[in-house]
């Protein structure tokens, strides 16, 4: 390892490296990253040119409100990362921004190159994402492409097919989420934010699929389409009343369209394995319904709206059955990487919440679901929005405790995500988990 410049403060990277050995530098500054936000300059903006924009609104995943950024950064921002190189000579890893003010790290213009800064000091070169060809392009009506379908980590198009989630009011939403927050304030913004619109017209997103999978480039070929969306327990506009009726003519069109090629990853709440299998039989390849987290008490208090609808037995013992159904590492339900340490009802220690944290990976895993984390970014629309900021030795932990589980049990990488397994290797920009080993 090479050393920085001298100076008497010393990264986090380099503290937490003596203090966590066995864990590559990517996955430390990755984590810390996540969880703290970043910061860019506007000179960092201006010093990249025709780079991909912030364009992914489903959640703010901001922890300072759009209102709060200087000028436009919150749409003028690289919506993600590359960083790599700088004075620990790091592996190319991708990270999401997240962008925060306040954050100790900030993207600046140094000699002439955008570089990862804490407290100044240069930690690793920023790469941005090329902008791709189809953003930019545009439908009769002014509404441009990557404002249906954005492309996150040059390999996901992700796509929002219902931008907003019955689940409602303190009573139903999770603690964590600002989905329905965020489309209220998407609405007062005007100019390059997503359009707010609730449901995905199917014909335009057929199109921007298409285009898409064009890319000659295979540096921004689309790896997988990953389709989420609020849940649904009422009827829409007159139509289905569930996430499995309602998404079903979407997947079938894009197979139409689009042949079987690439995977589809659907993302809605626990479904009955009926409807479970006519998502299969229409063409998606993996289903995740997102647990949140593993421990009942805190799933009852922070996912208040799933525990009503469907309950947390009934929602573990689908994700088990849905493995005979979607196969092994096609049952990936997301966890929110640090919400067991929410106050007033999560742990008060890392060490307690770790271990919650590995019950529900051993058990999971040891069934074939592949829990993914995404480390939790406390969103200022949130209920839990005053929670300090997760300890990095909790996530730096999760993320061991993780990698641990999921090799003694020798489960395929979680698809639709990308490769994962090491730095240098990982697409999915939301955790570090994807980066641990080598
Ligand atoms: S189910 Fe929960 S996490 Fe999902 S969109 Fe609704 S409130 Fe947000």
């Amino acid at each position: 390892m090479n050393q920085p410049a001298t100076t008497s403060f010393t990264p986090t990277i380099e503290t937490y490296a003596k203090k966590y050995p066995e864990v590559p530098m990517e996955v430390i500054l990755k984590e810390d990253l996540l969880r703290l936000g970043i910061g860019i300059t506007m000179d960092a903006i201006k010093a990249v040119k025709n780079f991909r924009q912030q364009a992914y609104y489903l959640f703010s995943y901001n922890i300072s409100e759009h209102t709060e950024l200087d000028g436009d950064t919150s749409s003028s921002a690289p919506e993600d990362i590359i960083f790599r190189d700088g004075p620990y000579g790091l592996r190319r890893t991708w990270v999401r921004i997240v962008l925060n003010k306040e954050s100790p790290y900030q993207i600046e213009l140094i000699d002439g190159k955008t570089m990862v800064c804490q407290d100044g000091v240069p930690i690793a070169e920023a790469v941005y994402p090329e902008k791709p060809d189809y953003y930019g392009k545009e439908f009769e009506d002014g509404t441009r492409y990557e404002q249906v379908i954005p492309l996150l980590y040059d390999s996901y198009a992700f796509i929002t097919t219902f931008r907003a989630c019955h689940y409602w009011g303190d009573k139903e939403e999770c603690k964590f989420c600002d989905i329905n927050y965020n489309l209220r304030e998407l609405k007062k913004l005007t100019g390059d934010h997503v359009t707010a619109d609730a449901i995905k017209n199917k014909d335009r997103l057929v199109e921007v699929l298409d285009v898409m999978n064009q890319e000659p480039d295979p540096n921004k070929r689309m790896l997988t389409i990953i389709m989420t969306g609020g849940s649904i327990v009422r009827s829409i506009k007159g139509g289905p009343d569930n996430a499995a009726d309602f998404n079903i003519p979407y997947v079938e069109a894009i197979r139409e369209r689009l042949g079987r090629r690439v995977p589809i990853v659907m993302i809605t709440e626990s479904q009955p394995m009926d409807r479970l299998t006519r998502l299969r039989d229409a063409g998606i390849t993996s289903h995740n319904a997102n647990l949140e987290v593993f421990n009942e008490r805190l799933f009852k208090w922070i996912a208040p709206g799933k525990d009503h609808y469907i309950g947390y037995d009934t929602w573990v013992r689908r994700l088990i059955e849905s493995v005979d159904i979607m196969g092994e590492g096609r049952v990936s339900p997301n966890m929110v990487s640090g919400v067991e340490m929410a106050k007033p009802y999560g742990f008060d220690n890392v060490k307690d919440a770790v271990a919650s944290a590995k019950e529900g990976f051993e058990y999971l895993m040891s069934h074939g679901v592949i829990p993914h984390l995404d480390t939790w970014c406390i969103e200022p629309g949130t209920r839990l929005a005053d929670n300090p900021t997760v300890p990095l030795d909790f996530l730096l932990q999760a993320d061991i405790a993780w990698y641990e589980t999921w090799r003694k049990y020798k489960l395929p990488p979680f698809e639709g995500y990308g490769p994962m397994g090491s730095p240098g290797i990982a697409v999915y920009g939301n955790t570090a988990s994807v980066d641990m080993g080598g």
